[in-house]
């Protein structure tokens, strides 16, 4: 099959499309021909070199959406020409964090598609279907991709983990990307006044359609003052940090007494400056979020599907597009999502209908 394998960490330009052997199904696996897979920034930080659990030479990805042309041993549920989307990583079932409903915690099967899972930057893709979802009928591929991993995870954060309520204000940093666009939309949906923070201009009538009541643009990333003017210095009652490093200590600044922050990216892999006072004085929430379960990218398809959720699929780039990809994602020229589709033949791929 074709692939894009990454031969060694570090740039974009590390990223080739070579001719693999197609892999196999093994038990409790089917095997995908992978129709679309999305680029996330996490597959930039995996492409760096940031993640452990990543050994090159490395397929990234995932994102995937695919048709299953093939069954392993002791599947049930899953048959040829089924169509899957991939959660971005596995879990065990049986463990007291999967049995109590937060698969996201589990220490038995933490694998991930794209690190220790070959990913779908390929033509084909062998998946355990403890990964997978179905989806609907109708849905188109590229969407059906992305979906885990932005409405996926926007469900993650703003319900399972964020508990917003209607009239409150929610405060999104990194609101243009993938996972912001979606985080904005859900949270307008389910009745919070959403402020988008954006280092760019170019991005305020997206996240305007997206359903942001304010959109405070700071290349600089100084937001907390304007936040606090807007709620009338009492600050948000939540946010969602999707930034992480870099606009950590604004975010705190910004928050409401009682406020919680929910931490679902580090795009840059920094630290931070913590005064706990901050946290005391005013009884924050600091919570993580990590990966989408299979309850929840079921939500989230079905939002998709019906419409209420609208997918941000900016360009399908054929396999060759993957470093393209990641340079543009890198330097921050994408609004929504990039996806690469092994169907796209390159270099003709723009010219196809
Ligand atoms: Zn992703
Ligand atoms: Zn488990």
């Amino acid at each position: 099959m074709q692939a894009v394998v990454l031969e060694q960490f570090g740039a974009a330009s590390h990223l080739a499309v070579h001719t693999v052997p197609d892999p196999r199904p093994g038990p409790g696996e089917v095997l995908l021909r992978v129709r679309a897979c999305g680029v996330c920034y996490h597959d930039i930080i995996n492409r760096r070199g940031s993640l452990p659990r990543t050994s090159v030479p490395a397929i990234l990805g995932h994102e995937v959406a695919g048709e299953v042309i093939e069954v392993g041993a002791g599947v049930t549920g899953w048959s040829v020409g089924d169509r899957a989307a991939t959660l971005q990583r596995l879990s065990c079932g049986k463990c007291p964090a999967c049995r109590s409903g937060r698969p996201s915690l589990c220490k038995y099967d933490n694998r991930f598609f794209g690190e220790e899972l070959a990913g779908g930057y390929a033509g084909l893709m062998a998946a355990p279907v403890a990964g997978l979802g179905r989806i609907p009928d109708g849905m188109r591929w590229e969407v059906a991709a992305t979906v885990c991993c932005t409405a996926g995870t926007a469900v993650h954060v703003v319900r399972t983990r964020g508990r917003i309520a209607a009239g409150e204000t929610v405060l999104v940093t990194g609101a243009s990307g993938g996972v912001g666009l979606q985080t904005v939309q859900l949270a307008r949906l389910d009745g919070a006044r959403v402020i988008a923070i954006t280092s760019s201009a170019s991005k305020e009538a997206v996240l305007r359609r997206a359903g942001a009541s304010e959109v405070i643009v700071s290349p600089a990333l100084q937001f907390a003052s304007e936040v606090r003017r807007l709620t009338h210095g009492e600050g948000v009652q939540a946010a969602i940090e999707i930034v992480g490093s870099a606009t950590f200590a604004q975010t705190l600044k910004a928050m409401a007494p009682g406020g919680r922050v929910v931490v679902v990216g580090n795009l840059e892999s920094g630290t931070i400056d913590l005064n706990p006072g901050l946290v005391i004085v005013k009884e924050l929430e600091i919570i993580g979020a990590y990966a989408t379960t299979q309850r929840e990218l079921e939500t989230a398809l079905n939002l998709t599907h019906e419409g209420l959720l609208s997918p941000f699929v900016t360009e399908v780039l054929p396999l060759e597009g993957a470093a393209e990809a990641h340079h543009r994602l890198e330097n921050r020229e994408v609004t929504g999502r990039l996806v690469l589709s092994p169907d796209l033949q390159a270099p003709s791929a723009k010219e196809a209908p």
